[in-house]
């Protein structure tokens, strides 16, 4: 299952069109770190869909993307009402991840769900990455993510785990492999259940573990550096197995580098995303 290798005479869009929908007001940056993440694997154009408040301090700190403004909730979250406008956009990317950073949880569930039964399932709709509080949603209701089988990953730390499978989370950490398992098989989607050793698991059960990154990995922001990343790959044209496999492969060789140059804690996630290129090019 090789990394995608760039194409010489492609042009941007030929490396792929990603719709990021991310941040809040309490959590702007989850947007930012998750946007990178696109662009430094390799992907060809971004777009960041995010709280009204926050989308012009975005633009600035990213001028690589065009980044538009949603309603808001009264908590600092995108409000639901957004999903048609947001369909939209989706409906001409290869690749929409939902939830870096996501707060007010009801209405990232109510968002989630209308975005996935609003966009067309199949060859010409987008696939997507669905993480942190684009998950909350999906224990009570999988039936808009069924529609898009096969085309779909979900990045969830143990904790989110358990809310997927609805049990607590010592029965996650008690067997992450047939949690991981399971959740698949009900979504019906590619898992990668992140942790010291993060597995990745198909629908079908198939599985693979990474479990050579370093504990500096487990800071703040860390898994919106790699929700962008696996997006950035799925644009690009990985499959979703590919693309969560490779994408934890190079988010945690990212770390290693950062551990072995400047110590193996206090490195920051955005400090990731600059290895990524290295990492990509050194298995090229
Ligand atoms: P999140 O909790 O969403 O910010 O994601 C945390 C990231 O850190 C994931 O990629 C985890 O796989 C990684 N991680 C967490 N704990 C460890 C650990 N002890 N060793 C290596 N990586 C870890
Ligand atoms: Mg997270």
């Amino acid at each position: 299952m090789p990394l995608p290798q760039p194409d010489g005479d492609g042009d941007k869009e030929t490396r792929g069109r990603a719709l990021v929908v991310a941040g809040s007001v309490p959590v702007p940056g989850g947007a930012l770190l998750a946007g990178i993440g696109v662009l430094r694997a390799g992907a060809g154009k971004l777009q960041i869909a995010t709280v009204a408040s926050v989308a012009a301090h975005l633009g600035l700190a990213l001028p690589e993307a065009l980044v538009a403004g949603l309603h808001e909730t009264p908590e600092g979250g995108i409000a639901a009402e957004s999903a048609q406008a947001l369909a939209e956009r989706a409906s001409h990317c290869d690749t929409v991840l939902i939830g870096p950073g996501m707060m007010d949880e009801p209405a990232t569930a109510a968002l989630t769900a209308d975005l996935l039964r609003r966009l067309d399932p199949g060859g010409d709709g987008p696939r997507f990455v669905l993480d942190a509080g684009a998950l909350a949603g999906l224990a009570q209701d999988p039936a808009p993510l069924h529609r898009h089988a096969g085309r779909v990953v979900v990045t969830p730390h143990a904790g989110e785990m358990a809310g997927l499978l609805g049990c607590p989370r010592e029965q996650v950490d008690a067997d992450p492999l047939g949690s991981a398992r399971r959740a698949a098989a009900r979504l019906k989607a590619v898992v990668a259940l992140k942790g010291g050793c993060t597995r990745i698991v198909a629908p079908d059960g198939r599985a693979w573990a990474y479990r050579d990154g370093t504990v500096g990995l487990a800071t703040s922001g860390s898994g919106d550096t790699l929700a962008g990343i696996v997006t950035g790959l799925l644009a690009r044209g990985a499959s979703p197995e590919q693309a969560a496999i490779w994408g934890v492969y190079l988010h945690g060789e990212a770390g290693n580098r950062l551990s072995s140059r400047i110590g193996p804690l206090g490195f920051l996630a955005r400090e990731l995303l600059a290895e990524i290129p290295a990492v990509m090019a050194s298995l090229a």
